[in-house]
């Protein structure tokens, strides 16, 4: 792997055969995570693809050239030319490894995969899932000097990194910007030692062996697992919202709201998270629409009140949404009341869905005993039907999902653990 400048583009890249070329920045956690994944790469890959890297503050006008936006952003050039999607953010090893796949032959690609030796590596403690949760049980292992790794299938921080404004975490007068609170919680984790895995693919987890294949080869061993791994949004099931998802339909206020500048909106759904997020999405659009299906909001008082106060939300109560159609750059939210069944068509530049969360089980759940609902059954250390596996934050069975009190279960089972391993 080499480092180059502007000034040697010319020669490296445009006239450099196959390339991939990473442009990084400092203070960018996403660019730390992918430098490891990206050196190994070029250990399998280099003598076919040439890896080179570049420093986007220090080469700005070549990257505005390029028209290149965030840091990482990895380039798949063939003399210049693209020759692959680019790829930002939280970048997979199996993503790159596809990308440059595309760029060799078959016979090649053969070659390369037989070099790839499986690794083993072992430790204490692993936590799957790097939000709130996983990352307060680290820092706490972490500080008791247990050898602990913490693995995620995408940047650490969990929802709060991209919950737009968290005003109820004690010890911060202000309102907390989400991403500023994870990343906080974050460094402060890591910064104490804690070993990190994150924008990887969890292949395989046995409890019971208390094992987890990373990426395919790598084989992650340890004495105790704490599952930290959360929840993933529901969906309405109606049609049309798998094929609209991400084109038009988002489940992420923070991420999306920013695309609706005077526009209108429909928001799907009445508890707190659909309050509060619609809330924040009228700092972006001129008209916002709730649909709820019961005759009154579930979210808290205080939400609500702020909601009914706001002149560019309607709240259409008792109302389902029954499908979801692309006409041009609107969407047709059909909505059906849920007494009358009398149906309406709500025209709309997007469409936010937050009608609550299901736990992200799907490696284990034929393993752990879990409620009615499929959350983890835990006792009050945080421990599981199966010894030395721990579960932690939203997705265990429990009253109450929040920050503080993911990160109680956190502490408790960190707390536990390194009294057992004492
Ligand atoms: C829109 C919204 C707004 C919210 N606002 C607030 C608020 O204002 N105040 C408040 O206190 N709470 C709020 N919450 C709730 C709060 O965000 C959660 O309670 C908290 O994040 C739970 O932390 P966690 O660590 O259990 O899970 P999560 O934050 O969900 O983190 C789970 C992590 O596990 C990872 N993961 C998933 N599957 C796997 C796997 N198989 N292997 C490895 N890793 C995996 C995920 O990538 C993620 O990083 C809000 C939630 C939402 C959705």
């Amino acid at each position: 792997m080499k480092e180059i400048t502007s000034a040697d583009f010319d020669g490296e890249v445009l006239k450099g055969g196959r390339v991939v070329l990473d442009f990084y920045s400092t203070e960018c956690p996403p660019c730390e995570a992918l430098a490891t994944k990206f050196d190994d790469l070029s250990r399998l890959y280099g003598n076919d693809i040439k890896f080179l890297k570049i420093f986007r503050q220090g080469n700005r006008e070549l990257a505005e050239k390029l028209s290149v936006k965030s840091s990482p952003t990895l380039l798949f050039l063939n003399n210049g030319q693209e020759v692959s999607s680019r790829l930002t953010g939280g970048i997979k090893r199996s993503e790159i490894i596809h990308n440059l796949d595309s760029m060799l032959p078959a016979e090649k690609i053969k070659e390369i995969k037989s070099g790839i030796k499986p690794s083993v590596s072992e430790f204490d403690v692993i936590i799957l899932g790097a939000g709130p949760g996983g990352l307060t049980a680290g820092l706490y292992l972490c500080q008791s000097k247990v050898n602990t790794v913490l693995i995620d299938i995408a940047l650490p921080g969990g929802h709060v990194s991209t919950t737009h404004e968290i005003s109820n975490y004690p010890g911060f007068i202000e309102p907390q910007a989400g991403y500023m609170l994870s990343h906080s919680m974050s460094e402060q984790t890591k910064l104490c030692g804690t070993i990190y895995k994150v924008a990887v693919d969890v292949t395989k987890v046995d409890l019971d062996k208390k094992e987890v294949v990373i990426d395919e080869y790598e084989t992650v061993r340890a004495k105790k697992i704490i599952i930290a791994t959360g929840t993933t949004p529901n969906l309405t099931g109606a049609p049309g919202e798998k094929e609209l998802k991400g084109k038009g339909i988002s489940y992420c206020a923070t991420c999306d709201a920013k695309y609706y500048d005077n526009k209108e909106v429909i928001v799907i759904g009445g508890g707190n998270s659909a309050v509060e997020e619609s809330e924040f999405i009228t700092r972006f659009v001129n008209k916002l629409t709730i649909v709820h299906q019961f005759d009154k909001l579930t979210a808290n008082k205080q939400a609500q009140d702020k909601v009914f106060k706001n002149p560019k939300i309607n709240i259409l109560f008792e109302n389902e949404p029954r499908a979801f159609i692309k006409e041009g750059d609107k969407i047709v939210t059909e909505v059906e009341n849920v007494k009358t069944k009398a149906r309406q068509k709500l025209v709309s530049d997007g469409v936010f869905i937050f009608i609550g969360m299901k736990p992200n089980i799907g490696l284990f759940k034929d393993k752990l005993a879990l409620d009615q609902w499929g959350y983890i059954k835990t006792d009050e250390d945080m421990r599981t039907s199966i010894h030395g596996v721990y579960a932690v934050g939203d997705v265990i069975s429990k009253k109450y999902r929040q920050i503080t009190t993911a990160v109680a279960d956190g502490t408790i089972a960190a707390m536990a653990i390194a009294k057992e391993l004492d």
